[in-house]
């Protein structure tokens, strides 16, 4: 689609938007990552604008403006350009094109070459392997000679498609060969890669924000538990680490971001192996579920963050000031055991200390749809998993 064509509306160019002056910010993308983005640009005065093509999503609900149109509507990105002063997005899966052209008129962090690399698992793995850091053993299907040339080392494996997988969508656990091509028929044959699947003795994500003029600063390294391929519980401090654990997971997460030039909030998650090594999962161009804790446990959150690197504020390093858990709120948690809709019982929860809730506005809950977040805050590591395993025992959480 030749949308520069149709978008040539703009007096404006990238250098007549300097946004250190900026009034008005943009986000590509609805949910509640927009929102929490939303919310952290409207403390610092911003006005906000969302590019959604569904109406009353997440971020939506709480910005001053929406464009309600597809991301590649070339109406709609000449609508976010006249809004706005710069730029970010919120959904990984945003068409590359689509910040491509925005980024010819306004300043867009994270850049779409980034984004790009992100949204394919096979450029993620080629660009952690030219930072020098090692993620799972694999390989790329994308043929039958590359289906029957997989080395048997890597089985039992998991197969995932290149792109447009996320919470465990787009990914099948492959036992042998039969199990293999199976899986590669039923995906319809899309490039996959194939991963060795690693005995894993923990999951960390580093959460990495990124200045133009290449100063970083990170988050506290977050400790992860995922079931059924979702993120289900975040630990801040990650338990059980060693120092040289989180200054190698680190290391790796400023090279990575380094590496792609990269400008914004950026997230690198890592497999921590029983024999103690750190190899890289995948990666996130955008605020993540595995910071949302720190809007309430940190002196500066994940959004914060992102709304200085994009407007060139100064990236101050968060302080950690609380321990926290975050506890997932899933769909599920709308529904008894014979399936009737129910609403869990916030007050219950909202009488622990420390609790902070933080539900999404979505109207219609689904199993598996993130429905809001609960960050448990306490003096201490231990009374933090204290109040959060007494928050799901009362929402029928399973224990961690
Ligand atoms: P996200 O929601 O984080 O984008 P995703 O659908 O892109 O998730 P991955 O992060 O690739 O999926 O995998 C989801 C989870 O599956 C991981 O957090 C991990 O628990 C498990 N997993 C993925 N790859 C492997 C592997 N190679 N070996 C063992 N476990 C794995
Ligand atoms: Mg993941």
């Amino acid at each position: 689609m030749d949308m520069a064509a149709s978008i040539r509306l703009l007096p404006g160019t990238p250098s007549a938007h300097d946004p250190a002056r900026a009034t008005t910010l943009g986000v590509m993308g609805g949910g509640q990552l927009g929102r929490m983005f939303v919310h952290a640009a409207q403390q610092l005065g911003y006005r906000t604008v969302v590019l959604e093509a569904e109406a009353d999503s997440p971020a939506a609900q709480a910005a001053h403006h929406q464009v309600r149109t597809a991301y590649l509507d070339p109406a709609g990105l000449a609508e976010l350009v006249r809004e706005c002063d710069a730029v970010t997005t919120e959904f990984e899966n945003v068409p590359a094109d689509a910040l491509r052209e925005l980024a010819d008129h306004r300043p867009v962090a994270p850049a779409a070459a980034a984004v790009a690399v992100c949204q394919d698992r096979v450029a993620e793995k080629a660009h952690f392997a030219a930072s020098g850091v090692p993620c799972a053993p694999y390989a790329v299907i994308d043929s039958e000679t590359a289906l029957a040339a997989v080395s048997d080392t890597l089985l039992p494996g998991i197969l995932k498609t290149a792109r447009l997988g996320y919470d465990g969508k787009g990914q099948v656990r492959v036992a042998d060969r039969a199990a293999l091509e199976a899986a590669w028929t039923d995906l319809q044959g899309v490039t996959c890669v194939l991963e060795q699947r690693l005995s894993l003795a923990d999951e960390l994500s580093v959460i990495v924000a990124r200045g133009a003029a290449g100063e970083v600063v990170h988050l506290p390294v977050q400790h992860n538990l995922h079931r059924d391929g979702i993120l289900a519980v975040t630990q801040v401090p990650a338990p059980g680490l060693d120092a040289a654990q989180v200054e190698q997971a680190v290391a790796s997460a400023e090279r990575i971001a380094a590496s792609l030039d990269y400008v914004g909030v950026l997230c690198v998650e890592f497999f921590l192996l029983t024999d103690g090594s750190l190899v890289a999962n995948e990666m996130a161009p955008r605020p993540h579920n595995s910071g949302h804790y720190s809007i309430d446990a940190c002196d500066v959150s994940q959004f914060d963050l992102q709304v200085r690197c994009m407007t060139g504020l100064p990236l101050v390093a968060p302080r950690l000031h609380s321990p926290a858990v975050m506890l997932n709120l899933l769909g599920d948690l709308w529904f008894d055991a014979e399936g009737r809709e129910r609403s869990p019982d916030w007050a219950a929860v909202l009488a622990l200390p420390g609790v902070h809730l933080h539900l999404y506005g979505k109207a219609q809950a689904r199993r598996g749809r993130k429905m809001g977040h609960l960050t448990l805050t306490g003096a201490t590591p231990e009374a933090a998993r204290d109040a959060a395993l007494k928050a799901g025992a009362l929402l029928g959480l399973e224990a961690f």
